[in-house]
């Protein structure tokens, strides 16, 4: 039984002050996840989170281990600031910093060989899905990251990338039928999350489908009550 797991991404969004609150009640509230926060907010958020149910995870890293790359954050970095996760090939940063499959498996590898679980983003655009290419897009995305190197214990996290920060939401078949697309080519340990406009009303349908292992939540996961409760869902499944 592979163990559900929610992850909520800030973005670049947060503010010390706001940080620390949200944080909080997150601890308070018992639930277990994880948070994806900017940079900055790292140390900030592992101070706070030590020892608690909430881990801590980083939504971008360098492919490379060290050396002259000016802005870049690498694996180990993360390592030693806190993080267990972090995002990799997210829609935003393969569509707006043209980030590309090879530089996404490269990413992958090197949270890898730095301690880091990856949480790979998968998914289509709007027109590949209407042109019934949404199979060949994440096969494409996630045979990019296996070619290079297993999946193993790394997290999959299905987002049509026409359900991010829209309001518009996969219908659980939509998801489910991904998933289980998914689910063939990867280990049976392997978790597969969905994203795209997930909240608390409709969380539970989703986590519902027999090969969705949990959520990657954005906007929600901003508002403490909203992402309490789609982990509290996430928990009830099973
Ligand atoms: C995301 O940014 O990964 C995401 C799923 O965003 P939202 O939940 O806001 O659609």
């Amino acid at each position: 039984m592979r163990a559900r797991l929610v992850a909520g991404n800030w973005k670049m969004h947060g503010s010390l002050a706001a940080n620390a609150a949200l944080l909080d009640t997150l601890v308070a509230a018992g639930v277990e996840c994880v948070v994806c926060v900017p940079f900055p907010y790292l140390a900030q958020a592992a101070e706070r989170l030590k020892g608690t149910r909430v881990a801590l995870g980083a939504q971008n890293l360098s492919e490379h281990a060290s050396g002259a790359y000016t802005g870049e954050v690498s694996a180990t970095m993360l390592g030693e600031c806190g993080c267990r996760y972090v995002l990799v090939g997210h829609s935003e940063r393969r569509q707006l910093y043209g980030e590309s499959d090879e530089t996404v498996a490269a990413k992958f590898a090197a949270a890898r060989n730095g301690g880091i679980t990856p949480i790979l983003c998968v998914g289509e655009a709007l027109p590949e899905r209407e042109a019934a290419r949404t199979q060949e897009v994440v096969a494409r995305q996630l045979d990019a990251v296996l070619a290079r190197s297993g999946v193993g214990d790394a997290v999959v996290a299905y987002e049509p990338v026409w359900a991010i920060g829209t309001g518009r939401t996969a219908t659980p078949q939509q998801a489910q039928e991904v998933h289980a697309f998914l689910r063939q080519r990867v280990t049976a340990a392997t978790r597969i999350l969905y994203g795209g406009s997930v909240k608390a009303d409709n969380a539970a349908a989703i986590f519902a489908q027999p090969d969705v292992d949990g959520g990657l939540i954005g906007g929600a996961s901003l508002k403490a009550q909203e992402f309490i409760a789609i982990c509290k869902a996430a928990e009830r499944k099973g």
